[in-house]
């Protein structure tokens, strides 16, 4: 080596004994991500690091493993205030007899900036730094986001009742589109049209969603197809299953969220695949409500893009990307009969890569390599009872939990650090929360 080659500056180097970059497939061992201005800039072996970089902070994890930020693929973070607050029920009563209720007396933009700043402190803990949130008051959502420093989409939420948010469809759009106006140009912020589902949205409310989503260059996220009652209803009365609605509305493409699609009817797989749409999909969600379980498998081995969510504190009741890869995995292999059905490494992807794609930033996010952004969380597993490990990657999903996450970047900004939220004030958050609790009870 020739000693005299200049080193290039850097804000940091991160050592970990293991980097599960995810693209490509596989763990690193004793390697190093080396970030500069909130991107990744370099990732090499630890001992090669000196030759090359003078960073200015030199970070070392001995028993760490460093991975993509997660991506949680749908949530309604807001909802977070009304964690617990109605269990055992299915779907349908569990909406329309104790969330609506209560959504109309209590939801306020001082709602959704409280709620959201709870889930922002539990998902940035759980190493979560990307959400793709839909809920009333996107703009109170935003500048809680901006304020955490985590990654969003926001969805504007479409709906053909009134609330306390807008009177009617137009009325949702132009709140959300003034929200997306003030918020566009936010750096970790960006924005999807949100229809809350083909049975809360007529076909006019459709076709306006899908003629601003073509203008304006911005993805459609639906909830689809999460009882069999919602298909076989559908499809008793037109005929047609809601995605093959949708699909003749034009709402349907590469940018087209289906959030859960448990209960695909027949050709709906196909439109997915051909359209090239996304599937998010939410197993502790659809378990607690007894939805059921979305044919994940075959969704994955016709090609379509799967990512996971939690769906809200509401109806989970944890915003915990941990819990559903292992969920994810698990439910997989019951419903196939096939232990061999979505490994670690496919749930993993799921919850970051896969996540990222569906989202449109997997330009920017999803995978450790250089170019991308530094959305990187490391996870110690030193603890007792990960050991010992043979495969870090199959650790993370079926032993390790969000517990075991010890710091969180996003864009390079270290925002958990050593267990600590290092913008938040989480007692401050958490007090809020427990007033949120003494008016909704
Ligand atoms: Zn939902």
């Amino acid at each position: 080596m020739n000693e005299t080659q200049a080193t290039r500056e850097a804000d940091l180097a991160i050592h970990a004994r293991w980097i599960v970059p995810v693209d490509p497939p596989g763990v690193l061992e004793h390697h190093a991500l080396v970030v500069d201005r909130g991107r990744i800039v370099a990732l090499v072996p630890s001992s090669g690091v000196a030759a090359s970089w003078s960073p200015r902070e030199t970070i070392t994890l001995h028993s760490h493993l460093l991975m993509p930020g997660l991506v949680n693929a749908h949530a309604h973070s807001a909802m977070a205030l009304m964690r617990g607050v109605a269990d055992d029920l299915p779907l349908r009563t569990w909406l329309e007899k104790h969330i609506w209720p209560r959504e109309a007396v209590h939801v306020s933009p001082e709602f959704v900036r409280d709620g959201t700043l709870v889930a922002c402190a539990e998902m940035l803990a759980g190493g979560i730094t990307c959400c793709n949130d839909m809920y009333f008051y996107p703009d109170a959502a935003a500048r809680a986001y901006e304020e955490t420093g985590l990654r969003a989409m926001l969805g504007m939420p479409v709906l053909d009742f009134p609330t306390a948010y807008a009177p009617d469809a137009d009325g949702y759009l132009r709140e959300g589109l003034a929200a997306r106006d003030r918020h566009k140009h936010s750096p970790r912020l960006s924005f999807s049209l949100a229809p809350h589902a083909p049975y809360t949205v007529g076909d006019g409310s459709f076709a306006k969603v899908v003629t601003y989503a073509r203008q304006l260059d911005l993805p459609i996220q639906t909830h689809l197809q999460e009882t069999r009652s919602e298909r076989d209803d559908a499809l008793a009365s037109t005929g047609a299953t809601p995605l093959a609605r949708l699909d003749r509305l034009g709402a349907t493409g590469p940018a087209f969220i289906a959030i859960h699609a448990v209960h695909p009817g027949p050709g709906d797989a196909a439109i997915l695949a051909r359209q090239g749409c996304h599937v998010v999909h939410c197993p502790g969600s659809n378990m607690k409500l007894a939805s059921g379980a979305a044919p994940v498998d075959a969704y994955l081995a016709a090609g379509i893009n799967v990512a996971l969510g939690t769906d809200s504190a509401a109806s989970n009741n944890r915003l915990d990307l941990f819990a559903e890869m292992r969920l994810a995995s698990l439910l997989a292999k019951v419903t196939s009969g096939d232990a061999a059905a979505l490994p670690a490494a496919t749930a993993l992807r799921m919850a970051t890569l896969n996540g990222a794609k569906a989202l449109g930033l997997d330009g920017r996010i999803g995978s450790l390599a250089p170019g991308k952004d530094a959305d990187v969380v490391a996870v110690d597993l030193s603890a007792v009872e990960l050991a010992p490990c043979y495969d870090p990657v199959s650790h993370l999903v079926h032993a390790a939990g969000r517990e075991h996450v010890t710091d969180v970047w996003i864009q390079g900004e270290r925002l958990f650090a050593q267990r600590a939220l290092t913008r938040l004030d989480a007692a401050a958050i958490a007090a809020r929360a427990a007033l949120w609790r003494d008016r909704i009870a």
